[in-house]
């Protein structure tokens, strides 16, 4: 029997890795698409990947429980994953409502439209690193307190609970994934690991000559989204829903992420970095470092890039886009 799987945020990065993973897999991949004027242009992380002719998508939102109920009928998934959310952490404080009815209600919307229409599928939760804010531990793992630092943080907190309470209360299997920072070609320009790769391919074909960044002095712990997505399907395997932290146990800060970026391309960064106050956040999280240790040990889950390679697929991808964009 051919497995179904639904996906909201099926157009973002984590969302076109995992379509590739299970299509891998043989499963019918099924993604909830929400249509704005910009018609076409939705599904480019699809294309990229060659495979925007192989998923199948619906119109819907996580705001409109209507819809989802829907496409749950209609689509039979065995397997949810609800990767769509407002996922900027700097809009969330100019979009703090929306944020909240989207990253934290949307996750509830979609729980109920299972718990409605397909009680027996396996649902995913994307949550978030971003959740234990200022840490509570060093090495953040699945039982560090959470202290969240901004309305993304506290939306996807919500999120998180709501996961776990309808897991206990109807005894739904449903897991959350609690995903350290994890990056890509195919990441959205706003994130800095994707700012930096593509300021870095545009100053080496000559077309910039500078790159303006926040708080270059934050630490994060980067993986590729093609590793963590491998993770989030592992979760629905297990017979018993749980929850995990995925990360790679090490940490970076942004300024040393940027000098291998600008390495690769032999540029030294101190000449084009300006610090600019304007990406200052009303209140930072400073570090992040994830212990993996549990998704290790039950899911026989590892990272397989680190951040040198990582770094350097994203810098070369972007080369060769502007290079690509330029000939057009
Ligand atoms: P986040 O961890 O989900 O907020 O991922 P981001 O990639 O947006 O930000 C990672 C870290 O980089 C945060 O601590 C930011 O404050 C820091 N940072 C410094 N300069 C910038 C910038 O220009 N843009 C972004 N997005 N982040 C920056």
């Amino acid at each position: 029997m051919t497995k179904r799987a639904l996906i909201t945020g099926i157009t973002g990065q984590d969302g076109a890795y995992l379509s590739q993973w299970l299509l891998g897999k043989g499963y019918e991949v099924h993604g909830v698409i929400r249509r704005s004027s910009h018609r076409g242009v939705e599904d480019h992380r699809l294309r990229w990947l060659g495979i925007a002719d192989k998923v199948h998508l619906h119109d819907g939102d996580l705001g409109d429980l209507s819809s989802l109920l829907r496409i749950v009928q209609d689509t039979g998934p065995d397997e949810i994953y609800n990767l769509a959310a407002q996922s900027f952490v700097a809009s969330s404080w100019r979009q703090p409502v929306l944020t909240a009815n989207i990253t934290a209600v949307g996750v509830t919307n979609m729980l109920e439209a299972m718990r409605i229409e397909a009680p027996r599928a396996r649902f995913y939760q994307a949550s978030s690193s971003e959740m234990f804010g200022l840490i509570q531990e060093p090495m953040q793992r699945e039982t560090t307190p959470f202290y969240p630092r901004s309305p993304y943080a506290a939306a996807k907190l919500y999120g998180h609970w709501i996961t776990v309470n309808y897991r206990e209360s109807f005894g739904l299997h449903a897991s959350s994934g609690i995903l350290f920072n994890h990056e890509s070609p195919l990441r959205g320009i706003e994130f800095v690991t994707r700012k930096v790769s593509d300021a870095v391919a545009r100053i080496k074909l000559g077309l910039s000559r500078e790159l303006r960044l926040g708080n270059i002095d934050a630490k994060r712990d980067w993986g590729h989204a093609r590793d963590y997505v491998r993770a989030m399907w592992l979760m629905l395997q297990q017979e018993k829903p749980d929850d995990y932290v995925v990360a790679t146990g090490v940490t970076t800060t942004v300024r040393d992420m940027c000098r291998i970026a600008f390495g690769h391309v032999g540029l030294e960064m101190e000449k084009y970095v300006v610090i600019d106050p304007a990406f200052y956040r009303p209140a930072e999280v400073d570090v992040l470092l994830g212990d993996a240790t549990k998704a290790r040990a039950r899911l026989g889950w590892a990272p397989e890039t680190d951040l040198n390679a990582l770094i350097t697929e994203m810098v070369d991808a972007d080369v060769e886009r502007i290079k690509r964009e330029a000939r057009c």
